[in-house]
């Protein structure tokens, strides 16, 4: 396995704007406002109409820590890049200020301390300023002293200078703080140190006025009431809530120090952020004595020494991506670029186990759903239009946040098609790679050329890569699909690589071949000693909560994988979901404790909306789903998802946590289907052909059937019977019906259908009055059944597209050399005529939600997500005719929806065979193969004759 490193200098090289930089960093949380100025209009000769002067612009960037306002410019754009730049200089991001050397580091940090004590920054708006002001207020030493801590994590400045000096402070971020007081020592004419505390204070005080202004400035209510959850260093305990009472006058890290058993703020360590990009949630924890005792040791073996008393808090480790030992405290409270109040916001035991979830890709996908017990991350991108949440590039670049990796990097390639006579998707796979064009992308905007490219068809792959801190290469995914849309590409790379690391993230005990076996599958390569250094601390914490969760789960009397019981009451509308087609549902889903009686409610929503046939929900509510029609409700049991999703999902986790710990108990759902919307294919046959397309299929088919005086037929695929059914209004020669398909649920409601028709008109002047005979059989039409030999007619619509390539030519051969009927009617939709379908405004769609992007509507590979394939003109007709001549048929062309003579072609491509007159005795051949009887009748008509 390849294990070369990818080149620093190619990330590095990629320029991007100040405005991408922020878009990458804060995505939606960066809100743009462009404002035209008016400029007052120069006149130089008065009595002349004033000319109207250039249009200026002004832009305001609200970001979650601070807001900027950019100068004046002719062009909005020029007026964004500039706020976007204020932005990062204020956020401490230099995109281009190449890195100083260590020791340059370490003369700037000596710098950056002294102006962080000087009355000049007091000026500013920094963060610190806000702890300074609060710190005034302590008494005695404490007055005036700031913690190490809060000067390692809220100045990004000095945090970057650090990792100049040691790249290690990345991983261990402790080591900032030593290098802090390092740093101090130097200054120890200008400030104070304590050999026992970790604390900085200037030495001459600052004069009278400014320290009153800062007090002034640092308004606070009297008392505010915090929540944050307290996550204790042994697993056994379980997470609580506690309320940090903080007073006008007491510095917050002061009590959240004696909430973890501390003296004052200067023994409490601080994390960075985790959680949400925007989050100022942090971990609070102790420094424990040899903290203090490595200080004095030999800072050259510093990294060595710094290690910790007490237990490594798994949980809090996990949540941070750095080592946390002993209790810890999860709050969100503090200073920041926003305003000199204190910021807080409340964190619960639910908040925990939210953070928890979101470091797994389809935690990512939950939480962006709002539905965290019914939603999936989907296996499959259709379109942008079918899905739902958060996209999956989205969600990766989430993933590689949460886990502290480099954001990942995208190799859109593009491949110049080969006429369209090859442009299906399928027959793409033989791509000329010496054609292929590569551009390695960070961001993930569309470049110009690849707008180029859309425009003159070319398809594109996309490879995706990702890479940890240190740049060292983890994973690396290259599907094999081709896109029409360079976008697509790129979400479907993401979509793989995140479906994967869920596999990972739930199996992480399996051995590496399965691990290799299973990327292999997702056309990933994986760097696994890269993979398991960098996911190491999560499987640590992982396995211990899983096994934990396990024991509980274990204590559950249902069965694993075995859903109880459930109605589904409600009259049938006959709207049904079926794949791609999205349904809306309401539900509620409660924890039931068995034998007492009692529902506890976790999770209800009243519209969700989801994808069929991706696994965008959980199995069981999907295969309940499928099996309901609009109005009805259902009702079922299943064993209990894991713990961390229903604490997640609770309200009040700590009474939910009690329950599960104390009885065995099962998860109720309630569902009620509200409304279905069709899969892509049907809206776009309804809405632009008139009658529908399914429609005119259907009369080809009869127009043959009549012309052709069959008495015999049988409809290869009937699915729910709408050709069957719509035979039974045309008085034709017909006597015997037949509907063959594979799907149980397709013949149960083409069963439905033909059975109120046939059974409650059943007088003589019905136009099916000729019908002696209707069966349908359950069988895959690959397989050869002698009782359906012969027939007069054969009809196959819509079928073979639903069907792999391979399979669908095996019914090509198996249906004209076994069943050969006298004529054979196939329709498959042609590739071709999408462009016509996609491109209409007929369909209403979702606008795009990002304005710059190409506003195209989104397309869809093939016009069904169950399409296995879909052929081209030629592709259709070479091999009709191919099969035509190996089994003595003619073969006609034919189609509906558009015309033969205007390109596209049809909409829906036809191929009528017609069996050549037969060789003498040939039809007698079949009597070895006479009791061949490979299908299942599941439904049967006669008429009986009065
Ligand atoms: N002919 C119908 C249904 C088309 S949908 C119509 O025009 O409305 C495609 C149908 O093909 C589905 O009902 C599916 O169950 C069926 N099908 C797919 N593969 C099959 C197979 N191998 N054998 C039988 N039916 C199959
Ligand atoms: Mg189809």
């Amino acid at each position: 396995m390849e294990t070369k490193r990818h080149p620093a200098v190619e990330i590095k090289k990629t320029i991007l704007t100040p405005k991408a930089i922020i878009h990458q960093k804060f995505g939606s949380k960066a809100c743009f406002t462009v404002e035209e100025v008016k400029e007052p209009i120069q006149t130089e000769c008065p009595g002349l109409i004033p000319q109207k002067g250039p249009c200026l612009y002004q832009c305001f960037l609200q970001l979650p820590e601070l807001s900027v306002v950019s100068g004046t410019f002719r062009k909005k754009k020029e007026a964004e890049q500039s706020a976007a730049e204020m932005a990062l200089e204020k956020l401490g991001i230099h995109p281009t200020a190449s890195e100083p050397t260590p020791q340059e580091a370490w003369e700037s940090l000596v710098a950056r301390i002294t102006y962080l004590f000087s009355e000049k920054f007091l000026t500013s708006l920094h963060p610190l300023i806000g702890h300074l002001g609060a710190t005034l207020w302590r008494k005695g030493d404490l007055c005036g002293s700031i913690p190490v801590s809060v000067i390692a994590i809220y100045d990004t400045k000095l945090f970057n200078l650090c990792k100049c000096i040691n790249p290690a402070v990345e991983s261990n971020p402790l080591l900032v703080y030593l290098y802090i007081m390092r740093a101090a020592t130097k200054l120890y004419e200008f400030l104070s140190t304590s050999e026992q505390h970790l604390w900085l204070k200037k030495k001459s005080p600052y004069p009278q006025d400014i320290t009153e202004s800062l007090i002034m400035q640092t308004s606070m209510p009297e008392c505010i009431q915090v929540s944050a959850a307290k996550i204790p260093s042994s697993m056994e305990k379980p997470i609580e809530t506690v309320t940090l009472h903080v007073s006008a006058k007491e510095y917050y890290l002061d009590i959240i120090a004696k909430e973890l058993g501390l003296e004052d703020a200067s023994y409490v360590l601080i994390s960075r952020n985790v959680g949400k990009a925007s989050s100022e949630t942090k971990l609070f924890f102790a420094a424990s004595r040899s903290f203090f005792l490595d200080q004095s040791s030999d800072l050259l073996n510093m990294k060595e020494t710094l290690h910790f008393e007490g237990s490594l808090n798994v949980r809090a480790s996990y949540l941070s991506g750095q080592c946390i030992y002993g209790d810890s405290i999860l709050a969100s409270i503090g200073y920041t670029w926003k305003s000199k109040d204190i910021f807080y916001e409340d964190i619960t035991v639910q908040s925990y186990y939210r953070m928890l979830i979101s470091k797994t890709p389809s935690g990512i996908y939950k939480l962006s759903r709002e539905v965290i017990l019914a939603a999936e991350l989907p296996s499959s991108f259709t379109t942008k239009t079918n899905w739902r949440g958060a996209l999956p590039r989205d969600i990766l670049y989430m993933f590689c946040r949460q886990h502290r990796l480099l954001e990942p990097v995208f190799s859109p390639i593009s491949c110049p098609s080969k006429g369209s006579s090859e442009s299906s998707g399928s027959s793409l796979k033989d791509e000329g790679s010496a054609t292929e064009e590569i551009e390695h992308v960070r961001g993930t905007s569309l470049t110009a050329s690849a707008k180029q490219a859309e425009v003159s068809g070319c398809t594109f792959k996309c490879e995706v890569k990702l890479f940890s801190k240190s740049e060292d290469l983890i994973i690396v995914c290259s599907p094999e699909g081709h896109f029409k849309k360079q976008n697509d590409a790129l979400q479907n790379a993401c979509l793989k690589i995140l479906s994967w690391l869920n596999e990972y993230f739930k199996n992480n005990n399996s051995p590496f071949e399965m691990l290799y076996n299973s990327a292999d599958c997702f056309n990933i390569q994986i760097h696994s000693k890269n993979l398991s250094e960098e996911f190491a601390v999560c499987h640590l914490v992982r396995n211990s909560q899983l096994n934990k969760l396990g024991c509980m789960r274990r204590s559950c009397t249902v069965p694993v994988h075995e859903m109880r019981l459930f109605k589904i009451e409600g009259s049938d509308s006959g709207v049904c979901p079926s794949n791609g087609s999205i349904p809306c549902i309401r539900y509620s889903i409660s924890l039931v404790v068995e034998g007492d009686n009692m529902k506890e409610l976790i999770e209800a929503c009243e519209e969700f909306e989801f994808e069929i046939g991706v696994g965008a929900v959980i199995t069981d509510v999907e295969g309940v789903v499928m099996q309901m029609c609009v109005g009805q409700s259902a009702c079922f049991t299943t064993e209990l998802p894991p713990s961390e999703l229903i604490l997640a999902s609770a309200a009040d986790p700590v009474k939910i946590l009690s329950l599960l710990s104390s009885k065995p108990c099962c998860m109720e759902y309630a569902i009620t289907l509200t409304k279905v919307t069709e899969p892509m294919e049907e809206r776009m046959e309804q809405a632009l052909f008139s009658p529908p397309l399914s429609k005119q299929r259907v009369e080809f088919a009869v127009h043959h059937i009549i012309e052709s005086c069959a008495a015999t037929l049988v409809d290869f695929g009937c699915g729910s019977g709408s050709l069957l059914e719509a035979l039974l209004n045309y008085p034709t020669s017909l006597e015997k019906i037949v509907g063959v398909d594979i799907s149980l649920k397709g013949l149960a409601r083409a069963a439905k259908v033909l059975n109120s028709k046939l059974v409650t008109n059943s007088d003589v002047d019905v136009p099916f009055a000729g019908i002696k005979s209707v069966i349908l059989y359950e069988g895959s039409i690959t397989s050869f059944d002698s009782r359906l030999h012969g027939f007069d007619i054969g009809t196959c619509l819509e079928v073979i597209e639903h069907m792999e390539e391979d399979q669908a030519c095996l019914f090509g051969d198996v249906v004209l050399s076994s069943f050969r009927p006298r004529i054979l009617i196939i329709s498959t939709p042609n590739y071709e005529y999408n462009v016509v379908l996609q491109g209409s405004n007929a369909i209403s769609q979702e606008p795009e939600e990002e304005p710059d992007e190409k506003s195209s509507l989104p397309l869809c590979r093939f016009r069904n997500l169950d399409h296995k394939f879909e052929w081209t003109r030629e592709q259709f007709s070479r091999w009709a005719s191919d099969l035509a001549v190996r089994h003595n048929y003619d073969v006609e062309f034919s189609g509906v929806g558009g015309s033969v003579d205007i390109e596209p072609g049809f909409a829906s491509q036809i191929a009528v065979f017609i069996r050549k007159e037969s060789m003498a005795g040939e039809d007698d051949e079949l009597k070895d193969a006479d009791l061949d009887h490979q299908f299942n009748v599941t439904w049967e008509w006669n008429r009986i004759n009065k």
